[in-house]
């Protein structure tokens, strides 16, 4: 068992696996059964590649076989920053395949949070593309591995390559199993009881959390998932959000498309034209969004130029999609919005396709699997009657009991009893339906990514010009939150929205986190105890960006 990870306590683990909910088998392992069944269909298109699930699994076990020789151990642990492209597939389920644990990193992350992963998960690998959205990776690799030791294998996809780094591509186009009995890998079979890869929190402390899922509690998300959402072989699902979230990744995403036989089309492109001729080549059925994607694809003019008719249904998940949108779905798309309320840590609520009008234009969904416990609680601790609102946690055969390696974290995060404290205000109706109502915790979502605010209030308060700082969420058309920094200066200081940018972009962290405005002023509204009132805050900011409209 991987150090560091919190397992179920035993009478859970004996509940799920007598229920047949853990099917003990490693998740690479479950779905290669699944690829055999159906050899020359194809698992997924990607750019010119179709790839059937016989091709798919060749090419993961001749990546393992790779991985293995290499040196790579089970419980190993990699960082893995690939953006949608082919080799992700490869790449992500070769190491799962041998007990080598991905830590989902996204593509925007720089060296700031990269090095934070590798150094907090004890990582000996690190696989990148080697240039993506004209951002060079090799580079940034290169001085990762000056400060990190224990740093040994960096694995490239792409044409470029630097000094001592492993080529992905030529290890997929090197033959390797004539050297190896066909059995060979069964030896580095993972437990599914272990630890499969690791999600990122969306995190309300300084730095994310990383979260550990299970094979079992993995393989379970992604079926409990697509049964809610009604996942079959004729399935074809878009995946064009980041593959490395938890939402198309397994969410259902593209392991609940697999585990049902359906097709996959991979897309890094995420603009009208490209998804609308993708839908209309490829006979996409499930397209999975969040907000700035739905906002951008019903607004666009090209709409009517797309036979789109393929498309059953639009996912939404990472943040609400308000009912306007949701009709708009539906009329401009002529696709069902399924709203997905989900969280990495575990629990997923889904809109069923045969829920009630009101609850699929208003709801959040409910929970995937009857063995998922939730309650909205109160301040102590007290569950609320059905209608009012609080803190929504839950307990599951899929939701994890800690965080890795962060033990007093964990005490704030789960309840005495193994409740995840999800930090979402809700309130659930009579039937479980739940309804997002706001946050108690205090991160910004742009659009379904979540900004961590302590951590970049610490970065700007690291600004020598400035003695305070409040980040605060800003209300937005199309991202319904972006960052606004409040800042208090040192005496006799100016500072300006540029300088504050230019120094952040210096500390190298992901460029969604930058605040998009900066507002200084001479002191914050503080409560009677001292703390700053954000609420206020957003209050004023609201206020503001509403003059400005009207002014405008
Ligand atoms: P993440 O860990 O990035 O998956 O973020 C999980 C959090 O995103 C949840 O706790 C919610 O705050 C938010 N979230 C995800 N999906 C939705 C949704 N459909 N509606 C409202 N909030 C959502």
């Amino acid at each position: 068992m991987l150090e560091g990870f919190t397992p179920w306590p035993p009478q859970y683990v004996k509940r799920y696996r007598e229920a047949g909910w853990w099917e003990e088998k490693p998740l690479a392992e479950k779905l290669e059964e699944i690829a055999a069944e159906v050899p020359d269909k194809v698992a997924f298109v990607c750019g010119e590649a179709r790839v059937t699930y016989r091709d798919m699994f060749a090419r993961i076990n001749r990546l393992a076989l790779h991985f293995v020789e290499a040196g790579l151990r089970l419980g190993d642990r990699v960082v893995l920053q690939l953006p949608n492209i082919e080799e992700f597939v490869y790449t992500f389920f070769g190491l799962v395949k041998v007990g080598v644990i991905p830590i989902m990193s996204l593509p925007p992350h720089r060296s700031t949070e990269i090095g934070y992963f590798l150094r907090h998960s004890g990582a000996v690998g690190y696989a990148i593309p080697s240039e993506f959205r004209k951002f060079n990776y090799i580079e940034m690799a290169e001085a990762l591995r000056k400060e990190i030791s224990e740093l040994k294998y960096i694995m490239v996809a792409g044409e470029s390559l630097g000094p001592d780094m492993i080529s992905i591509n030529r290890l997929l186009d090197t033959p390797i199993e004539d050297r190896y009995p066909s059995d060979y890998l069964k030896k580095f079979r993972p437990d599914p009881y272990d630890v499969a890869l690791v999600h990122l929190s969306g995190g309300t402390t300084a730095l994310p959390k990383l979260i550990p899922r299970t094979h079992n509690d993995y393989v379970l998300n992604a079926k409990q998932s697509a049964a809610a959402a009604g996942v079959d072989a004729d399935t074809v699902f878009l995946a064009v959000l980041p593959i490395a979230h938890n939402f198309t990744l397994g969410s259902y995403g593209v392991i609940g498309t697999w585990l049902n036989k359906g097709r996959v089309v991979i897309s890094a492109a995420t603009d009208p034209q490209s998804v609308f001729s993708l839908i209309r080549e490829e006979k996409v059925t499930v397209a999975a969004a969040a907000v700035p994607l739905v906002v951008l694809w019903v607004n666009s003019k090209d709409v009517g130029r797309y036979d789109l008719s393929s498309l059953k249904v639009v996912q939404n998940g990472g943040a609400r999609l308000a009912p306007e949108l949701r009709r708009k779905v539906k009329e401009v798309l002529n696709a069902f919005p399924q709203e997905v309320f989900g969280t990495a840590e575990g629990l997923l609520n889904y809109v069923r396709l045969n829920d009630p009008d009101d609850m699929v234009m208003e709801s959040s969904g409910r929970p995937v699997s009857p063995h998922d416990e939730v309650k909205v609680i109160d301040d102590f601790g007290n569950s609320l009657p059905f209608g009012e609102i609080g803190e929504l946690v839950t307990r599951g055969p899929y939701t994890v009991r800690g965080y890795f390696r962060a033990p007093e974290h964990n005490k704030a995060a789960w309840t005495e009893d193994g409740f995840y404290k999800t930090g979402d205000l809700v309130r659930m109706n009579e039937k479980g339906y739940i309804f997002t109502e706001g946050r108690k915790k205090d991160v910004i979502n742009r659009g379904g990514e979540k900004i961590n605010v302590e951590e970049v209030e610490n970065l700007i308060l690291s600004h020598p010009k400035v003695k305070n700082v409040a980040v605060v969420a800003m209300p937005d058309p199309v991202f319904l939150e972006r960052a606004c920094a409040y800042v208090i200066l040192q005496d006799n200081e100016t500072i300006t929205f540029k300088d504050l940018i230019d120094y952040l972009l210096g500390k190298n962290i992901a460029k969604f986190k930058l605040p998009e405005r900066l507002e200084v002023v001479a002191e914050f509204p503080l409560s009677p105890a001292g703390k700053i009132l954000k609420r206020d805050l957003r209050e004023d900011i609201a206020k503001k960006l509403e003059s400005e409209r009207r002014t405008k």
